[in-house]
């Protein structure tokens, strides 16, 4: 259970991943969360650092989409001005969005990262799969309501990870 809950990499926000480091890692494609990843919770704002990550991992040739929970309404927006493929109600943790998302990219597991704002939905699907599983802050303090119950699970479990020493 632990290891299904257990990030293989931390960041603080997502264009602070080091793509070089993902790339000698053999990685060739990126899923990203939406909400609270790429954008605040149910907002269209696209911070400049995010749009400049983006537009270095394109550069740097990597394959990239979002896979989210969220309704296509929403996601097709941010898609657009993401220019990057969705796929929406994925109901994560499930592996289904994230095996499409696979095919459509023609990738293995052991080749694509998944980065993601929370442990039970982005790290526990993506562990599930063998995907490079990379944790980030939410970006936004605000979010679905359903979800403030999930955080306060997540600080337990996050705070026994790093007990256990299998977070840094
Ligand atoms: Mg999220």
């Amino acid at each position: 259970m632990w290891k299904y809950l257990c990030p293989k990499q931390y960041a603080k926000n997502i264009h602070q991943i080091d793509i070089v480091k993902l790339k000698e890692k053999g990685i060739k494609g990126i899923i990203m969360d939406l909400d609270n990843t790429l954008v605040s919770w149910n907002d269209n704002t696209v911070i400049p650092e995010v749009a400049d990550w983006i537009d270095q991992i394109k550069e740097a040739g990597f394959n990239a989409c979002i896979v989210s929970n969220n309704n296509s309404r929403r996601g097709e927006v941010l898609s657009k001005s993401f220019d990057l493929p969705g796929f929406w109600k994925a109901v994560k943790p499930r592996r289904r969005a994230f095996r499409k998302a696979l095919k459509m990219m023609n990738l293995k597991p052991s080749q694509v990262a998944v980065v993601g704002d929370q442990v039970f939905t982005d790290i526990l699907g993506g562990n599930r799969l063998g995907l490079y599983t990379i944790l980030v802050r939410p970006l936004n303090k605000r979010e679905f309501v359903g979800t403030l119950f999930v955080r306060k699970v997540e600080k337990v479990i996050l705070y026994g990870l790093r007990r256990k020493g299998l977070l840094k």
